[in-house]
């Protein structure tokens, strides 16, 4: 197994791509802990399937918006197993609409809970894997971030802000050991895209050159990639996973 004997964290697992993040993870033999918010269900639920399976996972509620929290459940990892090796940020909410009707909750609440938990998990990560010498940190950004979506100027920033954040966090802890990666993702099928893809399912199929939407396995792929000994050498690097969605081919 790929990551045995490794600490994972990952953000919003409970349900989506963290789940399958979290489960490509495990798989390979890390140990992973993993926030959740409100799934309370679903997160036990993962739980029980995974030490059913003979895997090291535990869940922590938490509200990755808050740095205290971030702080919290580090230490509590770093106090279960000793180390994280890797870190995947990537809880993160919608709140579209046109800016002209965005109220400034909308554009607080998803700044704070996609781009704020970013700064928060590695604010609260870092140092333990720069004394450790190694880690893997893999940022969950989207296409929206380069592609002007009418209806996403909260999130499109949110996930605009992610890239350039890695990027600079990359030149800074590289000489640690330690990469700083993004995933870009195109739409993919979890509760995030359910009311667009009831909408628009078929538009949006004929518009990706592989002529189907994204899985959550497809990105969690991508993570293990990135968290793996093949990526040692790859930092401040965005990869892009949208069966070539934004080719512009369409
Ligand atoms: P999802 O199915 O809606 O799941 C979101 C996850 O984030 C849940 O586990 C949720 O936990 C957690 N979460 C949300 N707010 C949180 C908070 N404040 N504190 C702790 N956990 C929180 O979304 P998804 O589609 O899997 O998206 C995952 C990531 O991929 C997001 O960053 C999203 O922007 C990005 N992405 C998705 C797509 C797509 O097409 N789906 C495309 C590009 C990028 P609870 O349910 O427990 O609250």
């Amino acid at each position: 197994m790929k990551l045995e004997g490794r600490v994972a964290l990952v953000t919003g697992g409970s349900r989506g791509i963290g789940r399958a993040v979290v489960e490509a993870l495990a798989r390979e033999g890390a140990r992973v802990a993993f926030v959740y918010k409100g799934s309370q269900d679903a997160a036990n639920a993962l739980v029980a399937e995974q030490t059913g399976q003979g895997r090291e996972v535990v869940a922590f509620q938490g509200d990755v918006a808050q740095s205290a929290e971030a702080d919290r459940i580090v230490a509590e990892v770093i106090a279960k197993w000793g180390r994280i090796d890797i870190l995947v940020n990537n809880a993160g909410i919608i709140r579209d609409g046109l800016l002209a009707m965005m109220e400034p909750a909308d554009w607080q609440a998803v700044i704070e809970t996609n781009l704020g938990s970013v700064y928060n998990f590695c604010h609260a990560a870092v140092r333990q894997m720069m004394s450790q010498r190694s880690g893997r940190i893999i940022n969950i950004s989207s296409v929206a971030a380069e592609y002007g979506n009418q209806g996403q100027a909260n999130y499109a920033a949110s996930k605009g802000g992610i890239q350039g954040f890695t990027r600079c966090l990359a030149t800074e802890i590289g000489r640690r050991n330690i990469t700083v990666n993004a995933v870009a993702p195109g739409f993919i099928e979890t509760d995030m895209t359910q009311a667009v893809r009831n909408a628009a399912e078929s538009k949006i199929k004929d518009s990706v050159p592989l002529r189907r939407l994204g899985k959550p396995e497809d990105i969690a792929g991508a993570v293990l990639f990135l968290a793996g000994d093949e990526a040692s050498y790859i930092t401040g690097h965005v990869l892009t996973v949208d069966g070539g969605l934004t080719l512009g081919g369409f």
